[in-house]
């Protein structure tokens, strides 16, 4: 007999309340989204929106830029979510730029759109993500003052972010994993990773926050997934974020690429989503508690890889 699940409202529904609340026995999963640029952009998110709301994933996150104009999407797109689909958002917020007064007025614009999910970042440089880093002068230094500030705001649901390979930053991964433990003993309720290409590296990880406070370690890690859907914006990112492709794997999705003035875009996905489906079959054998897709605002390869891990519960 399956268990009666009482629904949750959206509206109060929490990342960890989601994940303890899958029916199927299956791993959940959830998904990101970039805020979009212009119309064209908005209405391509919209498409992809509303093609993963039929597979009723955990979640989904609306990533916050650098800086610019994107930023003030993010709450809006957010609310938009909270308000008029069956998903629940979860928003991401970095202290880059801004003061404390305006980390408070971004918040309470959260508040106000029905959203209470919020993934506290420091971010990166603008600019240059590899730079030296400079706090806003009345700002925040790091993602676990910003974890107690979205907590002193009102009723919010916090998560941070994961390094399997480390921060960049970090003096090396036991310092990397001292910072993730602060953070989940500063109030957040979980983590999502930054995406990794070897699954070892996730249960290292997991196993160093377990070692260090078991407590905090029985908090959700959720893996973050790139399904690769070109090789020269994966490399990109990888060199932005440390993340390290093994070689074997680049080279299988160059040759996929060819050699024309533009990449075979059919088949790096096919390569990308072999990868990505070989890496989420090993992590859900190891126990992982959800899978987090970072889509580009693209739903075909994600899907292809929820097909062939069955993982895609249809509306
Ligand atoms: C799942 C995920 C989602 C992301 N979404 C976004 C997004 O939407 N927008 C965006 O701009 N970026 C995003 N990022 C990138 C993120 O902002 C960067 O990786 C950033 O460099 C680190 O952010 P953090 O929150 O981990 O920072 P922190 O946890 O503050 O860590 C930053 C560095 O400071 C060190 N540190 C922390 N506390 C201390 C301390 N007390 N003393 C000494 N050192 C310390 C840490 O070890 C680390 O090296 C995301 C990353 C992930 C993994």
């Amino acid at each position: 007999m399956t268990a009666f699940i009482p629904p949750i409202d959206n509206a109060e529904a929490t990342v960890a309340q989601r994940l303890r609340l899958s029916s199927t026995g299956k791993t959940p999963f959830s998904v990101e989204f970039l805020p979009p640029r212009d119309s064209a952009a908005e209405a391509r998110l919209w498409r992809t929106v509303r093609t993963f709301e039929r597979l009723d994933p955990a979640f989904v996150s609306v990533t916050y830029g650098a800086g610019g104009s994107t930023r003030e999407h993010t709450a809006r797109i957010a609310g938009e979510i909270a308000q008029g689909t069956t998903l629940l958002p979860v928003a991401h917020l970095t202290a880059v730029g801004h003061s404390v007064a305006d980390l408070r007025a971004v918040i309470g614009a959260h508040a106000e759109g029905g959203v209470r999910n919020i993934l506290a970042l420091r971010g990166d440089p603008p600019g240059d993500p590899l730079g030296d880093w400079h706090k806003h002068p009345d700002g925040l230094e790091y993602a676990e003052e910003l974890v107690h500030l979205v907590d002193e705001c009102g009723d919010f649901h916090v998560g941070v972010a994961a390094f399997p390979e480390g921060h960049h930053r970090a003096g090396g991964l036991a310092e990397d994993t001292e910072n993730l433990v602060r953070k989940l003993r500063a109030g957040a309720d979980y983590s999502i990773t930054q995406m990794f290409f070897i699954a070892d590296d996730y249960l290292r990880l997991r196993d160093r926050v377990s070692a260090a406070d078991p407590e905090q370690g029985a908090k959700p890690i959720i893996p973050g997934i790139m399904p690769i859907i070109s090789v020269r914006s994966v490399a990109r990112m990888a060199e932005l974020s440390g993340a390290v492709i093994p070689a074997a794997m680049l080279a299988d999705l160059q040759r996929a690429a060819g050699t024309g003035p533009s990449e075979d875009v059919d088949a790096v996905r096919a390569v990308g989503v072999e990868i990505a489906s070989l890496l989420c079959e090993r992590l859900i054998r190891e126990g992982v508690p959800a899978l987090h897709f970072c889509t580009l605002n693209q739903a075909t390869a994600t899907c292809e890889i929820l097909d062939n891990l069955n993982l895609a519960s249809r509306r």
